[in-house]
């Protein structure tokens, strides 16, 4: 046996479930729905509250579009650039860190034509079983939220990047989504109530995007009328392991046991897994979102305004501003210099747009659980035989959610995975 942290089984009363989950962000909650939906008696572990993570305060979209990782060929180039430039959107610290030397190499290695070209196939599978699961649960009498179809804009300020534009949209079309190029008459079309300034755009129709908080409330609100032990405020300490399975899970409110452990811890299931040991290569990628008060020059479509990397979303009470990736480790400081950097690209592109008397709320900072692929991690590990991980969504967890949660249950179930989870193991690095 095993024991990784102190024996806390004899001081506290033990808790028994079929599965426990660890993280209460998008990843953990949606795995808990599925699994309780499907019959296990669930308990839901989380060291703060539900959805505080990183998952009530991103930018909100359901991005099928975005088939194409992060690692891909020229973004190191452009990574080094935008490294020299403190208000860059893309950034990181430097710092003596094996996680991140080992982080950065396998980036590397993923930033090739024929990698990228695998990850678009196993992404864009993901993306579109997700999407239909959005559908699904929007209508669903249990989990009640607002899912909007308006399609996602993306728009290019030069000829320059409009260019990579026109690429990235062929790239998007050869998976069989719709991407419409706009020139400034197309653009005003789509948006005929608020002015845009912008060498050209590509609309992405079959794009969506909900409040990130609401579709949390509701599936926090599915959660209570399901077998679902919810324990907030617990922080997961330790794990005790026997014959290479995880026997307990130590915490701050006691042990908890179960026939199965989920791991979705985001950004923290490195620290978590290290102790059972094994080793999962995800960094935190820090982004910031603020609110700006709704005006009637608004946009009513989502976008990004892809030179600057932020994210623009028309929500039902704000105007909600995303964007930056630092890595820059697991710390939620706030660099105001970012965020100032982020809110200053909005009238560049929306010239209505007014930022000085705003934001309307504090910015939120999150750190997106990345890997060095751009694939989630969704599997069995090979050593600890009855753990499924469930993390490395990055800018996708909130899109990737439903697929993960249904994923996540069909592995603990045994059945057959409905889509190939072999290319998102964890034992993959
Ligand atoms: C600025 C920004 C904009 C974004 N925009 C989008 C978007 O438009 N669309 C999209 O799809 N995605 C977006 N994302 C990404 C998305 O928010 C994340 O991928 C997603 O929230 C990750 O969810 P998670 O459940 O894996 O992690 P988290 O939400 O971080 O949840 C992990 C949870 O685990 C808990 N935990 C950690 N350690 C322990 C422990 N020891 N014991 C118990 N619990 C623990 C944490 O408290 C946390 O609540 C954005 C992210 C950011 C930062």
């Amino acid at each position: 046996m095993k024991l990784n942290r102190k024996n806390l089984s004899q001081q506290y009363h033990e808790f028994k479930s079929d599965v426990i989950v660890i993280g209460g962000g998008v990843i953990g909650l949606c795995s808990a729905l599925f699994l309780a939906r499907s019959g296990r008696r669930v308990t839901l572990i989380e060291s703060g509250e539900l959805g505080k993570g990183c998952s009530e305060m991103n930018a909100g979209l359901v991005a099928t579009s975005h088939v194409v990782p992060l690692a891909a060929p020229g973004v190191i180039g452009q990574g080094l650039r935008w490294l020299l430039d403190a208000s860059s959107p893309f950034y990181i610290k430097p710092r003596f860190s094996f996680e991140l030397i080992a982080w950065l190499l396998q980036f590397r290695s993923a930033c090739n034509q024929q990698k990228v070209k695998q990850s678009i196939v196993v992404l864009h599978e993901l993306l579109q079983a997700s999407y239909a699961l959005f559908e699904q649960l929007s209508t669903d009498a249990i989990t009640d939220f607002d899912f909007c179809q308006r399609g996602l804009l993306l728009l290019y300020l030069t000829e320059k990047s409009l260019h990579h534009g026109v690429e990235e949209a062929e790239t998007v079309r050869a998976t069989g989504l719709h991407a419409e190029l706009l020139d400034a008459k197309g653009i005003a079309n789509l948006e005929p109530f608020c002015q845009i300034t912008a060498a050209g755009g590509v609309h992405y129709p079959q794009d969506g995007h909900l409040h990130p908080g609401e579709f949390v409330d509701a599936i926090k609100k599915a959660l209570v009328k399901l077998p679902v032990t919810i324990q907030t405020q617990t922080q997961v300490s330790g794990f005790e392991t026997q014959a290479g399975r995880i026997a307990k899970v130590l915490t701050s409110a006691g042990v908890f046991s179960a026939e199965e452990v989920v791991l979705a811890g985001g950004s923290w299931s490195p620290g978590l897994a290290k102790m059972l040991p094994l080793k999962l290569l995800v960094q935190p990628g820090k982004g910031y979102s603020v609110a700006l008060e709704k005006s009637r020059k608004q946009p009513s479509v989502p976008s990004i305004l892809t030179e600057a990397r932020v994210a623009v979303t028309p929500l039902a009470n704000e105007l909600r501003i995303a964007g930056t990736m630092a890595l820059s480790g697991l710390n939620r400081s706030i660099s105001q210099r970012r965020v100032a950097a982020m809110l200053q690209a909005v009238p560049r592109y929306y010239p209505e747009i007014k930022i000085e008397n705003m934001p309307a709320r504090e910015a939120f900072v999150g750190l997106r659980p990345c890997t060095p692929d751009g694939l989630p991690i969704v599997g069995r590990s090979r050593s600890i035989s009855n753990l499924v991980v469930a993390t490395g969504h990055a800018m996708l967890g909130v899109t990737l959610a439903p697929v993960t949660g249904k994923l996540v249950t069909e592995l603990i179930n045994s059945q057959t995975p409905s889509l190939d989870v072999a290319p998102l193991s964890p034992d993959r690095f």
